[in-house]
């Protein structure tokens, strides 16, 4: 993004004391005008890129552990010795010589990593253009997976960050090409046929895809990321053309259009849904300058999944930035110029957004016969069958003692990067969910999953961003939410990861 980084720290090239770089503290400094970190972990000195390949956060302000260096932005992780990207990126880092010469270390020029080779399937289908199917293909052709791709999407538009349609695309803060997260172009540089076109069926006995325009693609793995459909609430005028559900990059451009400039509304926004997107599309288009008001049947924002005391705060964050809302209410029909709610007022509304959650696309994978119950039903190899997997917001998969469906973007990454894992026989790694979303000025972090939880702790101070919250169901941490506490964050994370109760409870306190 910045062509021009700002350096700091030694010039490492030149060198640096060997006794400076301690265990698995990472030391900041530059090589040939680029930031690189400087870290020991496992006995050995590590040389890599400072700046995350997702979106540019600071490494070296991270967390190294087990051979790997976090983000502590959005969690993506990267192995030391090669590079290799885990979610959310998918870009490794570059790698560098390191020399040990006399107590002296001098960091040399970037190497190369070999892949050999490395078998697998011959040939790969994978259903659906998001995050899922995207990390999936990366991490097999890095891996050194030389067999035939296909990846068939009727999303409508090349893949994109689905997480910027919301933010800051929609905000006007982000180029376009900021939005894709791979072109056409550099898919097929990376050897994967892209098929516009709808699946329309799978045939298990004869393994093959067919779609909407007649092809038939063969494969011997194929992964579903048929990923999940904005919901309409069945409502007088939801079919209106000025009433919008925010999915696709077309979705996103329509309602930055129907908002933008500002001034040229003679009345506001109504967002119905006081979800995510609702809430996320409530900030980028106050950032347009646009009058919005959030509608939403419960009267705490987001307490089934934060709790009620982060829920108030997500509403005063809001609130400060001028978003308005009516709580406790439900649209009971639209009209071309308002939205008329259950108690009989009347918001008047040029364009309206509807944000009331998503259904898991099934409809494939059930017709073809493969187990569904509100997802498509995988093992914690996230494998429907032998040869058939299922990915992202579409898969129902083992977690902590049950089975979950979790819809966030994150997830749907490191979904796909083990699904291309398990394709060439390679050793799971045990991935925990996480999230961030964006609140004006305010990113709320999310660690593990919890479905319900009974004690929500506050530690810290949400009015000085300064805070976390631990997540209890009967005793048991489900999961943590933090705000600028970015290295408690990756704390918490490493120790769902290690599945270490007593290192959860020492992150946490
Ligand atoms: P969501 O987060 O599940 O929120 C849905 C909202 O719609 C809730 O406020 C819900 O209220 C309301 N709702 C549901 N049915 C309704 C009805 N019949 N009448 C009125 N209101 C109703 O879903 P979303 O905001 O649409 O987001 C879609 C998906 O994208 C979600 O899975 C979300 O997690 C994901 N996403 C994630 C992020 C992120 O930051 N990680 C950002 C954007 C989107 P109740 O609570 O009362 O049910």
């Amino acid at each position: 993004m910045d062509a021009t980084p700002e350096l700091t720290g030694p010039d490492l090239k030149t060198g640096i004391a060997a006794a400076d770089v301690r265990d698995d503290k990472p030391l900041l400094g530059h090589v040939d005008g680029q930031p690189v970190v400087v870290v020991r972990s496992g006995g050995q000195v590590h040389a890599v890129a400072a700046t995350c390949t997702h979106y540019g956060g600071p490494l070296a302000e991270g967390l190294v552990a087990d051979g790997t260096i976090r983000c502590p932005w959005h969690h993506a992780c990267f192995e030391l010795a090669t590079g290799h990207a885990h979610g959310p990126a998918l870009a490794a880092i570059a790698c560098y010589d390191v020399a040990l010469e006399g107590g002296r270390l001098r960091v040399g020029g970037t190497r190369t990593v070999a892949t050999p080779n490395a078998g697998g399937p011959r040939s790969v289908v994978l259903i659906g253009g998001g995050p899922a199917s995207i990390a999936c293909v990366e991490e097999l052709r890095v891996a050194g997976h030389r067999g035939r791709i296909t990846l068939v999407t009727s999303e409508g538009s090349d893949p994109v960050d689905r997480p910027n349609l919301s933010k800051d695309y929609l905000a006007g803060n982000a180029p376009e090409e900021w939005v894709y997260l791979r072109t056409a172009d550099a898919l097929a540089q990376n050897d994967v046929e892209l098929v516009a076109d709808a699946a329309t069926a799978i045939d298990r006995e004869a393994r093959v895809v067919r779609t909407a325009s007649g092809r038939t693609f063969g494969w011997d793995a194929l992964l579903l990321a048929t990923g999940a459909e904005p919901v309409r609430l069945p409502i007088e005028g939801a079919d209106l053309p000025h009433v919008h559900v925010l999915r696709t990059l077309a979705d996103s451009r329509a309602i930055a259009a129907a908002s933008s400039p500002p001034g040229t509304l003679d009345s506001g926004v109504v967002i119905i849904g006081g979800g995510f997107i609702g809430l996320e599309v409530a900030a980028s288009l106050r950032a347009r300058g646009v009058d919005v008001t959030v509608v939403a049947r419960e009267t705490v924002l987001l307490e089934r999944v934060v709790g009620a005391e982060v829920g108030a705060f997500v509403q005063r964050v809001h609130e400060g930035k001028g978003v308005a809302f009516r709580l406790g209410r439900s649209p009971a029909k639209i009209t071309p110029t308002s939205v008329v709610l259950d108690d009989g007022s009347e918001l008047p509304a040029k364009l309206v957004v509807m944000g009331v959650g998503v259904k898991p696309r099934v409809e494939l994978a059930a017709a073809a016969g493969l187990a569904v119950d509100r997802g498509i039903t995988v093992d914690e190899h996230l494998r429907a069958e032998p040869g058939i997997w299922a990915a992202g917001d579409v898969a129902r998969y083992p977690w902590g003692g049950e089975r979950v469906r979790i819809e966030h973007w994150q997830v749907a990454t490191r979904h796909g990067q083990a699904v291309a894992r398990a394709m060439l026989g390679r050793p799971p790694r045990r991935d925990v969910p996480f999230f961030w979303s964006q609140h004006h000025d305010v990113t709320l972090g999310y660690v593990g999953h919890a479905e319900r939880f009974d004690r929500a702790e506050l530690h810290g101070s949400l009015g000085a961003r300064d805070a976390h919250v631990v997540y209890r169901d009967a005793g048991k941490i489900r999961a943590v939410v933090t705000l600028g506490r970015d290295q408690l964050a990756l704390a918490a994370e490493l120790a769902f990861e290690h599945d270490d109760a007593a290192a959860l409870e020492a992150a946490v306190r």
